[in-house]
């Protein structure tokens, strides 16, 4: 995990670079600019479909990149054997909307269950 001064630094780069993807929406929204019959309600819906969608499209894409560094197997918590992983989607509520996360979930045949890698053994 990087320093907080760069996370600081990179969170408000990230939010620079989305502040700029409003104004693009704005201008795909309304190309010649909002008439005067458009509110800002309008305006505030707009934006909050697009800012689901964005939360949607980053958490998904970071979750899914993130399960792909457990590889194809993962040791059961149970009895140590290696079983093979396969990606299931589980669908998630995260602050801004909704998400369908492609996660990595091990069977383990001698001990009949199913289970979650864990984080902690992806760093070793
Ligand atoms: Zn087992």
């Amino acid at each position: 995990m990087a320093s907080k001064e760069a996370q600081e630094r990179k969170l408000k780069e990230i939010q620079e670079i989305a502040a700029g993807w409003g104004k693009i929406l704005a201008a795909e929204a309304f190309p010649g600019g909002p008439s005067l019959d458009v509110t800002l309600a309008d305006m505030e819906e707009l934006a909050v479909a697009a800012s689901r969608a964005l939360v949607k499209g980053a958490v998904e894409t970071m979750a899914q990149t993130q399960g792909a560094q457990f590889g194809q197997e993962a040791p059961c918590p149970t009895c140590g054997r290696m079983c093979s992983l396969k990606i299931l989607p589980r669908p998630v509520v995260v602050r801004g909307g909704d998400a369908m996360l492609d996660e990595p979930v091990g069977h383990c045949p001698t001990c009949r269950r199913d289970f979650f890698p864990s984080a902690a053994g992806a760093e070793d």
